[in-house]
This record gives structure tokens, C-alpha cells and sequence, in this order.
């Protein structure tokens, strides 16, 4: 199989173990992008010599030009040069693994360019799922879901012949996060430090806030509903500690499907670069003859607010997603800089969405001014 592939967000933990796919599948690398780890994108451009890379910082992509002038690899600046990789890398698909909702524009940047996105970014889909979904749907583009949930609740409808039209309910598994059992009162101290420690998955600092607080359960159910195109009412979410389960589809003739492995995200990635077809994984195999157990059990709401909060802000629609998500942006920044405790995640977020009247968005321009304001807005509450 030979395949195109640009990464956005080639250094991060998502990025790097795209890369270790990209050389076990024999991929080629067109394009790649970056924040701040310029010896990283070094190492990738003299590797696989793409023909862009993108860097965020215009003064280090000044730095990574200068370092990689012997190569080819054109080095595009800012977020307009993200942009323009997104649009100009040739490949066949984009791997999105940017943070936060950074990620909406250069997502439509590629969907102009008819490329296919592998979505690792959940952001973009939560705040302008609407707009990306429709365009990508115009220009004949494929949104395959790299999340874990996504990803198998992809495989469970697309295995065999499409059954959208048989959907009852999405089952989301949650693994629960470090704080799975405890009540608000008990999470009062929780420290950065305590919060990044995540049981099953390896993953980056904003991701294991959002882990610990269940937001990034809540921001799963809203991306559910609209990749999968179903009601909030029928976005199910359980705790399953084993994180072997990855999610489940239950039809109307309520028989269930399962997507079951290893808590591996490689996994994922592979099966999103290469549907619709498969091909052999560096990731190891489950051993089913062996004895374990799978464990399923209800979550609580009060202390993880979250979930219904966000099945409100979908069903209602309009900007209240977007503003959900860009609050608990700031909110985890503030916190990951020990400026407020831990539950005060909670309070900023649900003030954010309790004050805020709802608009409804048809431009990408309206809702970056709402993303923008809403973060100041939670930046100003925390100082004062
Ligand atoms: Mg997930």
C-alpha cells in the first residue's frame, strides 16, 4: 500500500507515533508541522525529506530554515504557513493532531485541497463541527476519527456494510480517569502533577487534565454526535477501567458490536491512514485465551459535570460548543500554571456557558471572535 501523508503536529505524542507507523508501513511523508521542538522537525526533514514543514513560531521557523537549508524541505511560518502546508502537501491524507481549536482552520485549508483527514484533533469538530463536516462533505472528503472511541465506533459501522441507518445508541467507553470513584469535595487539592498521571493512556499534559475532569469524555460525546450523526440522547457513556473495550454500537434490533485491543493509540492512527483498507501493525496483538475480565460501570455526573453539560451544549447547537471548549482551554491553562485549583476547572467553564447567549454560526470568522473572547473572558475571571 503507498500512501501521502502531512502530520500536523509531528513532535507530539500523536505525531511521533504517526512517524513510527509512517516508517513500519513504508509511507511517504509530504508535510509536517510543529510548535517549539525544532530539533525534532530537524531530525524528521532529514529523515523523510517532506516537502513542507510549518512552524507556529515565526522566530523558530526562522531558526529551522537556517538549520535545514542542505535539504528541500521548504519551511512555511505562522499560522498562515500551516495553512498553506495543510492546502499545498500533496498527500493523501492529513493527520491532524493539533492541540485545541487551533486546529479548525488549516482542517478546512485541506478539505479545500480534497484531502482526506485522519482527526486526532477533537476541538475542531466540537466547536465547528457543523461547518467542517458540511465542507468536507461538498468537497467529497473522508473525516476518519483517530480517537480511540471514534475509531471504533467507525470500524463497528463500517465493518461489512455501512448500517448507519441501523444506529440505536453509540456506547462511549471511559477508562474513568486517575479520579474514577471520588466525589468533587475529594478533588479540591488535586495538583497538575496528580491530574497527569493517566492509568492507561500516554498522552500530553492538556489531554490528561481533560482526562482527570471527564472533559475530554464530554468533548468525545459532542464529536460523536456529530461525526456519527446521531442525538445526544443516544451518546451513551461507561466506565470500562481495562480501556480494552473502545467503544460499542448498538443497533435497533439491539444486538451490539464492540472494537476490542489493546489501550494502543498506534492502532488507531494506522487504521485511520489506512482504510479502507488494513495492513499488518507493529502494535501486539490481545491474547484472548488468556483470563482476564472486562468491567462496565455507571459514571457519576454530579462529580463529573461535565458530560451532561455537554450533551446540553450540543443538543442546543449554535456557539454553546465553542464556548464549552475554548473556556476549558484557558481553564486547564490556567490551571497547568497553578493559577486555580483544580475544580475550579468546573466552575469557569459552566459560568462561561451559564453567561453566555447563544448565536447561531454559519462562519468560521464569527466563532474564532467567540473562541478568542471567551478565553479572555476566563483569563479576566481568574485574575480578578
Ligand atoms: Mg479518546
Amino acid at each position: 500500500m503507498s500512501k501521502k501523508i502531512c502530520i500536523l503536529g509531528s513532535t507530539g505524542s500523536i505525531g511521533k507515533q504517526t512517524i513510527e507507523i509512517i516508517r513500519s508501513c513504508g509511507f511517504e511523508l509530504t508535510g509536517i508541522s510543529g510548535n517549539t521542538n525544532i530539533l525534532e522537525l530537524e531530525n524528521q526533514i532529514r529523515e523523510f525529506s517532506p516537502k513542507y514543514c510549518a512552524v507556529a513560531d515565526q522566530r523558530l521557523a526562522e531558526d529551522l530554515a537556517v538549520r535545514v537549508k542542505d535539504t528541500p524541505t521548504v519551511v512555511l511560518s505562522g499560522d498562515d504557513g500551516v495553512c498553506q502546508l495543510a492546502n499545498e502537501s500533496g498527500a493523501d491524507i492529513l493527520l491532524n493532531s493539533l492541540l485545541g481549536s487551533c486546529g479548525i482552520r488549516p482542517t478546512l485549508a485541506a478539505i479545500d485541497a480534497h484531502t482526506d483527514i485522519a482527526m486526532a484533533n477533537k476541538e475542531p469538530i466540537v466547536a465547528a463541527g457543523e461547518i467542517i463536516l458540511s465542507r468536507a462533505k461538498d468537497n467529497g472528503v473522508r473525516i476518519i476519527p483517530v480517537d480511540s472511541e471514534h475509531s471504533a465506533i467507525f470500524q463497528c459501522i463500517n465493518g461489512g456494510f455501512n448500517s448507519y441507518k441501523y444506529v440505536n445508541r453509540l456506547i462511549l467507553t471511559a477508562s474513568g480517569g486517575p479520579f474514577f470513584g471520588r466525589q468533587r469535595i475529594e478533588l479540591k487539592n488535586v495538583t497538575p502533577e496528580i491530574a497527569c498521571a493517566h492509568p492507561t493512556w500516554s498522552m500530553g499534559k492538556k489531554i490528561s487534565v481533560d482526562s482527570a475532569t471527564l472533559m475530554n469524555k464530554a468533548l468525545e460525546l459532542i464529536e460523536a454526535v456529530r461525526l456519527f450523526g446521531v442525538s445526544a440522547d443516544r451518546v451513551e457513556v461507561t466506565v470500562h477501567r481495562q480501556s480494552i473495550v473502545h467503544s460499542m454500537v448498538e443497533f435497533c434490533d439491539s444486538s451490539t458490536l464492540a472494537q476490542l485491543g489493546h489501550p494502543d493509540m498506534k492502532h488507531c492512527i494506522q487504521f485511520a491512514l489506512t482504510y479502507p483498507e488494513r495492513c499488518e501493525s507493529i502494535c501486539r496483538p490481545m491474547d484472548y485465551t488468556k483470563a482476564f475480565s472486562l468491567t462496565f460501570e455507571p459514571l457519576d455526573e454530579k462529580t463529573f459535570s461535565f458530560l451532561p453539560l455537554a450533551r446540553r451544549c450540543v443538543a442546543e447547537g449554535g456557539s454553546l460548543p465553542c464556548v464549552m471548549n475554548a473556556a476549558n482551554e484557558a481553564a486547564v491553562e490556567l490551571f497547568l500554571s497553578k493559577k486555580i485549583g483544580f475544580c475550579d476547572i468546573f466552575s469557569l467553564v459552566e459560568d462561561a456557558v451559564k453567561g453566555h447567549n447563544k448565536e447561531n454560526i454559519t462562519d468560521i470568522d464569527r466563532l474564532s471572535e467567540i473562541d478568542a473572547l471567551i478565553k479572555e473572558q476566563v483569563f479576566n475571571t481568574a485574575k480578578s
